[in-house]
């Protein structure tokens, strides 16, 4: 059994425009010419029908359909639980991406895709609610999002 080391996944694609942790950024996609579906992450042919994609970008604001906890960390996974992820729907491009969420975000609330660091050091993408950033700034007491909300 292998595990994945930080180096191997510099293999990956490339998934999103860097920036520093919470900025906004954008999904890499593609868009297929044929069937007119949008692949993510981007490749050079489509998944579903083969024919050529152009590069494509998923911005905020999304549609958050669905989250849950990871209460169990994964063997050989980064990121420790417990942790949340959610799946966002960007309607103009008729995709769905399960991603991070940076906080506990309930069904239905808009999102952007932000640069997410969910351990020291480590850059992903994430989900944050719309306008969340300017909460943040805002002087007064913060509370931590828990897991055990969920249950
Ligand atoms: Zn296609």
């Amino acid at each position: 059994m292998t595990s994945l080391e930080p180096a191997d996944l510099l293999a990956w694609p490339e998934l999103f425009l860097t920036a520093e942790p919470g900025a906004p950024t954008a999904l890499l996609a593609g868009g297929c010419t044929g069937c007119r579906r949008t692949a993510f992450p981007r490749a050079a042919r489509c998944p579903a029908c083969g024919a050529a994609t152009r590069p494509t970008e998923l911005r905020g604001p999304a549609v958050l359909d669905t989250c849950t906890a990871v209460l169990s960390t994964p063997p050989g996974a980064l990121v420790e639980a417990p942790y949340e992820v959610g799946v966002a729907r960007f309607p103009a491009a008729r995709i769905c991406v399960i991603g991070l969420l940076t906080e506990r975000i309930e069904p239905g609330t808009m999102v952007d895709v932000v640069v997410h660091e969910p351990y020291p050091g480590g850059r992903t993408f994430g989900f944050r609610p719309v306008g969340a950033a300017d909460r943040d700034l805002a002087p007064g007491p913060r509370t931590t999002p828990s897991a055990e909300r969920l249950l």
